[in-house]
């Protein structure tokens, strides 16, 4: 049985939809998701990463039930990618605090995976046991090789990235792998 890799933040989990939320309040600024067009955040809005990360942390620590999903109907689709006879991975990098309530935010949208992997370190997701990885960070997907598979899932802050395989929706896997 091939695996399926998915990450969280910006697949699954719209983090940065409440992300710019909160720093909104934070800052007395407006931003939404689609001004952020850059990874370099820090320079975008003027802030130092420390601050980013803590927003990060924040969210999921303290408003983690707010954070929205990419797509209504991620629990049928990730169903329905398990039934085309996929093992399905999700592959997140992510500080140890937010563990407990990720694990909550996916029962919450009742999201199907066989199984959930937490990356703490700087260990590349390329050498993590997958054949098809969908992430919205290229430097994820960079060094996969054929046979294994990179698709990129468009956010605007992947736009001007050159990859040949991308999807709008979790849905149009079913056509690709
Ligand atoms: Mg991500």
């Amino acid at each position: 049985m091939k695996t399926l890799a998915i990450d969280l933040d910006s697949v699954l989990a719209d983090t940065m939809v409440l992300w710019a939320e909160e720093f909104n309040k934070r800052k007395k600024t407006s931003i939404v998701k689609d001004d952020i067009v850059s990874w370099e955040l820090s320079e975008t809005f003027n802030i130092p990463v420390k601050e980013i990360s803590q927003i990060f942390t924040d969210i999921w620590q303290l408003r983690w039930d707010e954070i929205p999903p990419t797509e209504p109907d991620i629990s049928y689709t990730t169903k329905v990618l398990h039934q085309n006879g996929y093992r399905i991975s999700i592959l997140t990098k992510r500080f140890r605090p937010s563990v407990a309530n990720v694990a909550k935010w996916l029962d919450l949208y009742d999201v199907y995976c066989d199984d959930l992997l937490f990356i703490y370190d700087d260990r590349p997701k390329g050498e993590y046991p997958f054949d098809i990885l969908v992430d919205d960070a290229p430097v994820n997907l960079m060094h996969i090789r054929t046979p294994r598979k990179g698709i990129l899932y468009n956010q605007p802050w992947n736009r001007d990235f050159i990859w040949p395989t991308r999807i709008s929706k979790l849905i149009q896997l079913t056509n690709l792998i």
